[in-house]
């Protein structure tokens, strides 16, 4: 479904991502994982066409997307949730997701949502109850819970989640993995970053950790999380 061929990402002389290659398969969940500064985030950004990449290719559905604006990245069926949060907080929960399936500058596929289309983005995340909930009046797991909302109100096939467990407790954690396994279900294809390996590895099919840039290896969780270079890598890493 996704192929990243040979990115590179360069700020000025710091290279941020190094000739990494690799393959996300229709009905997976990846793990890309790696320490802090890594180049996790870089990738993802360049995945959205967030940042223009220094070289290389991306493509999707075998659609060569790599110069596509954001939201032409985006109306081809890809969503990613920020490692930060950023909801209006001028609006509710329902107004929040509702925006991302008006037309804006990022999104030109939808006239909008129905009440009842947002009441269903929010039930698969477990809002329900808190559609006229201010953000700031939320606790830090919904506010991460929200803006999984709102990425899904883009009807993604591949959602690409940066850090989507940081700050939440193993209760949290172990509820919004059996959401990921449920979008699984409903066909939707994922790939998870974190910078740590621990409780990701149960929902991952495969892993693929960066270090400095570079890709250090890809492989099953077992082969990933008992390898000799991940944990220098971890070791070695802020
Ligand atoms: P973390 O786990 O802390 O989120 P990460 O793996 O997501 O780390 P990135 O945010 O991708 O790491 O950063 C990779 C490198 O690129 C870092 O050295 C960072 O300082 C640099 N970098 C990222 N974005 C920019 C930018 N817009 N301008 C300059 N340097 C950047
Ligand atoms: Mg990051």
């Amino acid at each position: 479904l996704l192929e990243i061929d040979s990115v590179t990402k360069k700020f000025g002389g710091l290279v941020a991502v190094d000739d990494v290659s690799f393959t996300v398969d229709r009905g997976e969940i990846v793990g890309l994982i790696g320490p802090n500064g890594s180049g996790k985030s870089t990738m993802f950004n360049c995945i959205m066409s967030e940042y223009d990449v220094t070289g290389g290719t991306i493509r999707f559905g075998g659609e060569d997307i790599t110069d596509y604006r954001t939201h032409q990245v985006v109306n081809n069926g890809l969503s990613r949730v920020s490692q930060e949060s950023n909801p209006i907080d001028a609006l509710p929960v329902g107004g929040n997701i509702k925006l991302f399936t008006l037309p804006n500058s990022v999104v030109s596929l939808r006239g909008g949502a129905s009440e009842e289309e947002i009441y269903q983005y929010a039930a698969r995340v477990g809002l329900e109850s808190e559609l006229q909930e201010l953000p700031d009046e939320l606790p830090h797991a919904d506010v991460r819970r929200l803006e999984v909302a709102k990425a899904l109100a883009t009807e993604p096939e591949l959602l690409l989640l940066d850090e989507p467990f940081a700050g939440m407790n193993q209760q949290e954690i172990r509820e919004l993995a059996a959401t990921f396994e449920e979008f699984r279900e409903d066909g939707i294809t994922m790939v998870i970053v974190d910078h740590n390996m621990g409780g990701l590895m149960d929902l991952v099919d495969r892993a693929v950790v960066l270090d400095n840039g570079d890709k250090l290896m890809e492989g099953p969780p077992k082969e990933v999380t008992t390898d000799e270079r991940v944990r220098k890598a971890y070791l070695g890493g802020t």
